[in-house]
């Protein structure tokens, strides 16, 4: 059993072929799915994807490139949402300095707000960390989030995953984990503790070797697992059953 921790399978890209996507998943052994909003339309596409199939969880929010649309109607409809039985987390949010394709100070409002929201209703919270370390790490240590979080696709350095295990969060592992570049991600995954990663695959993008540059699918997480099991110098399955069982630690709705 794998749980891709982070999909987008709401997207315009699997109007086709959704079932047979799904299909793949369980032959590939994927369990479990959470799918990820970034902005009110697909964390409502999210909510009833979860009430179709019974493997599909998700998580609502509004992403930062998304931040200058939100308004009150906005948080007032997540809320709502965020109180369905299969939503796991808040998210994605966070901060994107690389885009910028919202205002910086507009992100961050947008960013604190969500977690102010999240602790309201009890959900951990998924972060997007783009070019902006420093100021989300200034954020999360100000306002905590109290059930917790996970860098999801995590790209920064060791150093800064040692500050954040340390605040209780979690590392989420995508697919440029199994790119030729991937240095920083490589010594991450080697050093990062077995209680706490997690695997995504963030489909439709960043499609893993050997398949970069396909559409991505929720089957092609195995590729990470099998990356971080060689990496540890562990069994696949070992990777399998730990990703999961973090998933069940940090997102507690879903053991229920
Ligand atoms: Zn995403």
């Amino acid at each position: 059993m794998i749980w891709d921790t982070h999909a987008h399978l709401d997207d315009p890209r699997y109007k086709d072929d959704l079932q047979s996507v799904l299909r793949n998943a369980e032959l590939a052994q994927i369990s479990r799915i959470l799918n990820v909003g970034y902005d009110l339309s697909s964390s409502i596409r999210s909510v009833s994807l979860a009430k179709k199939f019974s493997n599909i969880y998700t998580a609502v929010g509004v992403h930062p490139h998304d931040a200058s649309s939100a308004t009150d109607e906005t948080w007032d409809r997540l809320i709502q949402l965020s109180k369905e039985a299969k939503v796991l987390a808040w998210g994605e949010i966070g901060l994107d300095y690389y885009r910028d394709l919202s205002p910086r100070p507009v992100q961050k409002e947008v960013f604190i707000k969500q977690i102010e929201l999240a602790n309201r209703e009890k959900l951990p919270i998924i972060i997007h960390n783009r070019d902006a370390h420093q100021d989300i790490l200034d954020i999360v240590k100000k306002h905590r989030p109290e059930c917790g979080g996970v860098f999801h696709c995590y790209s920064g350095s060791w150093e800064m995953a040692k500050v954040l295990l340390n605040l209780g969060f979690y590392i989420s592992f995508a697919g440029p984990l199994t790119y030729k570049n991937a240095r920083h991600t490589v010594e991450v995954a080697q050093k990062v503790p077995l209680d706490r990663f997690l695997v995504e695959t963030d489909c439709p993008y960043l499609t893993p070797e050997p398949n970069r540059g396909k559409r991505n699918e929720p089957a092609f997480v195995r590729e990470v697992a099998g990356k971080i099991a060689e990496l540890k110098g562990i069994s696949f399955e070992e990777v399998a059953v730990k990703g999961f069982e973090n998933g069940e630690k940090l997102f507690k709705k879903s053991a229920r």
